[in-house]
């Protein structure tokens, strides 16, 4: 038996709900404690402890993630009418992830987990894409107004010494709709430096996209940010690595994606990286294939599975019923972030564990042993379905092959 691998600072770790909570337990015991000596920082984020801390555990796992600079977070349960009564809630209290992206102030990276036997549904794809998406304003901020019949639409802005500028939006002549959206020079900032050092750091070429041929001002100030950022604080950092930032419109970028081969981070405005997320993750296989992590501007990290707490499996297994629950977007996301302390820290012992783990992951599907969600999409013959916990076993057994 050779010495478990030791860590320096603790990993932040934030605990979830229903299936993935049951995964975390397994993939802990099977996957991590047997070979690293783990330190964590445990904060409880299952609904229960939420509730009885009134969720101020999830604030305090937001600030050891600041304080500590990388965490791991299992899916958690957002609550919604149904949850107040199933869970016996004091509040419906807000989403952890929102929580934690407000303090963090951060950019979510969604790579898709590629592996031999999932193929993407576009032939040319042969490297993972990485969207970026913007999580601040635009229309998810907006105001509407719908108009009842004729009378003339105005934008409005009164500065804080009571200038007031004007623009016609239009005169109705019948009912129509209006609506109004904003952004923050701080926020695009802050959005364009996550995306320049998350491209420096994975050394993938960075593409922009929006729409500043139609919109003059406001898509026009978000490549404006994004280039006097590049030039003044990553330009000679991106030619060391050899790297490249360019800025494109989005109605060519989608085309370009079509067309390449992979291997680059798409960046987004909030609507678009909403849409196109979806769609490259769709076609590229499963929400159970793929990473997940907040970058934010200061350099910290989290990790996290981009799919929910897998309601519908984990009633099954309540009533005791076998479930077969893919765990490799939760496995990764433990790799993620061991492998980011591992960096932080200089440990290169925990780097290299985290590559092999995530290579026995990958091996053991393309040997044909997958969970269900895999097995109906793959093009492997003669493929074993394994159960939730058979399937971490099973990546245990390549695993030790491998160390
Ligand atoms: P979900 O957990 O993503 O699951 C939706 C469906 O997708 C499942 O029923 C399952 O399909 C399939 N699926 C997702 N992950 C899978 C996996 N790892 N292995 C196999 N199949 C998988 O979404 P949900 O059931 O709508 O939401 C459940 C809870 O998750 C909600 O309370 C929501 O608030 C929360 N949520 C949390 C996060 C987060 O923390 N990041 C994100 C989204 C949702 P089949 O049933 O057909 O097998
Ligand atoms: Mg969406």
């Amino acid at each position: 038996m050779t010495e478990k691998i030791l860590m320096k600072t603790p990993l932040v770790e934030m605990d979830g709900d229903e299936m993935t909570r049951i995964l975390w337990k397994l993939i802990k015991e099977e996957l991590l404690l047997p070979y690293i000596d783990l330190k964590t920082e445990y904060y409880d984020l299952g609904l229960e402890y939420r509730n009885e801390t009134d969720d101020q555990v999830t604030t305090d796992s937001a600030n050891a993630t600041l304080k500590y600079g990388v965490a791991v977070k299992c899916a958690t349960i957002t609550p919604n009418a149904a949850r107040m009564t199933e869970y016996n809630l004091k509040e419906m209290w807000k989403s952890p992830n929102g929580t934690i992206r407000a303090i963090l102030d951060g950019t979510v990276f969604r790579t898709p987990i590629v592996v031999k036997g999932i193929e993407p549904c576009v032939r040319n794809w042969e490297k993972p894409i990485t969207l970026a998406r913007h999580a601040y304003g635009d229309v998810y901020k907006n105001a509407e107004i719908r108009v009842s019949g004729a009378g003339t639409a105005e934008l409005v802005f009164t500065a804080e010494d009571g200038t007031v500028t004007k623009e016609l939006i239009h005169k109705f002549d019948g009912p129509g709709i209006i609506q109004g959206v904003h952004n923050t020079d701080k926020s695009i900032s802050s959005f364009a430096r996550a995306c320049f050092s998350y491209a420096l750091d994975t050394r993938q070429d960075l593409w922009f996209s929006s729409k500043d041929t139609i919109s003059k001002k406001y898509d026009h100030r978000f490549k404006d940010i994004f280039q006097e950022i590049y030039d003044a604080e990553y330009k000679e950092q991106f030619e060391a690595a050899g790297i490249e930032y360019f800025y494109t419109l989005i109605d060519d970028a989608v085309a370009r994606v079509m067309k390449a081969k992979g291997g680059f981070i798409w960046a987004c405005k909030n609507y678009d990286g909403d849409v196109m997320s979806d769609m490259v993750s769709s076609a590229f296989g499963s929400l159970a294939m793929m990473t997940s992590v907040l970058v934010s501007p200061s350099g910290v990290y989290e990790y996290e599975a981009a799919h929910g707490t897998v309601q519908r499996h984990y009633y099954k297994h309540l009533k005791g019923e076998e479930t077969s629950t893919n765990s490799v977007a939760t496995i990764f996301a433990w790799t993620g972030a061991l492998r980011k302390r591992g960096e932080l820290d200089e440990i290169p012992a925990l780097c290299a564990f985290a590559d092999k783990l995530e290579k026995a992951t990958l091996d053991t599907i393309e040997s044909g042993r997958m969970t269900k969600d895999l097995a109906l999409i793959t093009s492997l013959k003669d493929v074993t379905v394994l159960n939730s916990q058979d399937f971490i076993k099973e990546i245990r057994k390549t695993l030790e092959a491998m160390l």
